[in-house]
């Protein structure tokens, strides 16, 4: 039977961005643009998910994305159960096998998996039934991050938006957003750059398809996006910066180094903030630059486009 979409969409998972060609890319971002219009309508007929189950297990603490999905699975009429590790037997020392195991046995549709190695969510793809989304593993990968950040910019500056400049500064070398959104960018034709410090930029970073600077003065000139990220203290061992307000300095976002990108460039943040340390409030909380209330926004509807097309790929409807 053919899609409701129009197109064979036929992957099980979505575990990383790689996985993707772009016509699968190109159907994610116009099922998220629906979304977003009929979210916006409140419109009742899209309980696609009906009688599916939806687990949302995040070993790593989380606020917007596990409820983006949570709410995504609802509008879409799944059962949405949240499992944290605080309340799993994850703290009583379970391996992460046995809970797919256990879990699989519950026989849930969709597995959205948050974990703090690269891999967990591709591992117990290959154990459980239903279809797994990665939700962030580690510093590897954070698909939907970028599929929502894509179709953030597609809705701002129109569906031809591969021509622009976008940078993304700070603290790549712990950010599994800057590794999906490069390699999303780079499919998607745009020009990318990375800023931030040395120590802070990862070692391959010049086979990633992108220009790398070290200040913004220079890397931002002609930027028609500025993508933000926050210092992943939690994944650092030893220190990568002399002080946060060293930081703040060289590196945070504010008007004076927004000036150096073009005029009417737009800002992103995929959160949470670190306000004072990698970008200012004025800049953030302009919504004349920024975009970062779009993003939570496009995160549910994306979510949406994502369930529906695994859904409908899990029943032979491609
Ligand atoms: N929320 C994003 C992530 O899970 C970015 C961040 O935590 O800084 O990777």
């Amino acid at each position: 039977m053919a899609s409701s979409y129009g197109y064979p969409f036929q992957a099980q998972h979505c575990l990383a961005i790689s996985q993707f060609s772009r016509p699968d890319i190109d159907t994610l971002l116009a099922l998220g643009e629906h979304y977003l219009d009929l979210n916006v309508q409140k419109s009742q007929d899209q309980k696609i998910l009906t009688g599916k189950t939806l687990v949302n297990l995040f070993f790593e603490n989380s606020t917007r994305t596990q409820k983006s999905f949570e709410i995504a699975g609802r509008r879409l009429g799944a059962d949405v159960i949240n499992m944290s590790v605080a309340q799993s037997s994850v703290k009583k020392g379970e391996t992460l096998l046995d809970t797919a195991t256990t879990l699989n046995a519950m026989n849930p549709d969709i597995l959205v998996v948050r974990h703090g190695s690269s891999g967990a969510p591709a591992l117990l793809a290959q154990k459980v039934s239903g279809s797994v989304i990665n939700a962030g593993d580690g510093m590897h990968e954070h698909p939907t991050q970028a599929l929502l950040d894509a179709l953030t910019l597609r809705r701002h500056f129109g569906a031809d938006f591969g021509g622009l400049r976008i940078a993304i500064c700070g603290d790549i070398t712990h950010s599994r957003v800057a590794r999906s959104n490069v390699q999303l960018l780079n499919m998607l034709g745009c020009d990318v750059r990375l800023i931030g410090p040395p120590t802070l930029i990862p070692s391959d970073a010049d086979r990633w398809g992108v220009d790398v600077f070290h200040d913004m003065e220079t890397g931002l000139k002609g930027c028609d996006v500025i993508m933000m990220l926050r210092l992943q203290l939690e994944r650092m061992s030893g220190s990568f910066v002399p002080s946060k307000r060293e930081y703040y300095h060289f590196y945070g976002l504010d008007r004076a180094k927004l000036a150096f990108a073009k005029p009417g460039a737009m800002v992103m943040h995929p959160g949470p903030m670190n306000r004072g340390v990698e970008i200012s409030s004025d800049v953030a909380d302009d919504p004349d630059v920024s975009l970062i209330t779009q993003q939570v926004e496009s995160g549910v509807a994306i979510r949406m486009g994502i369930l529906h097309a695994l859904s409908e790929a899990q029943d032979g409807i491609s």
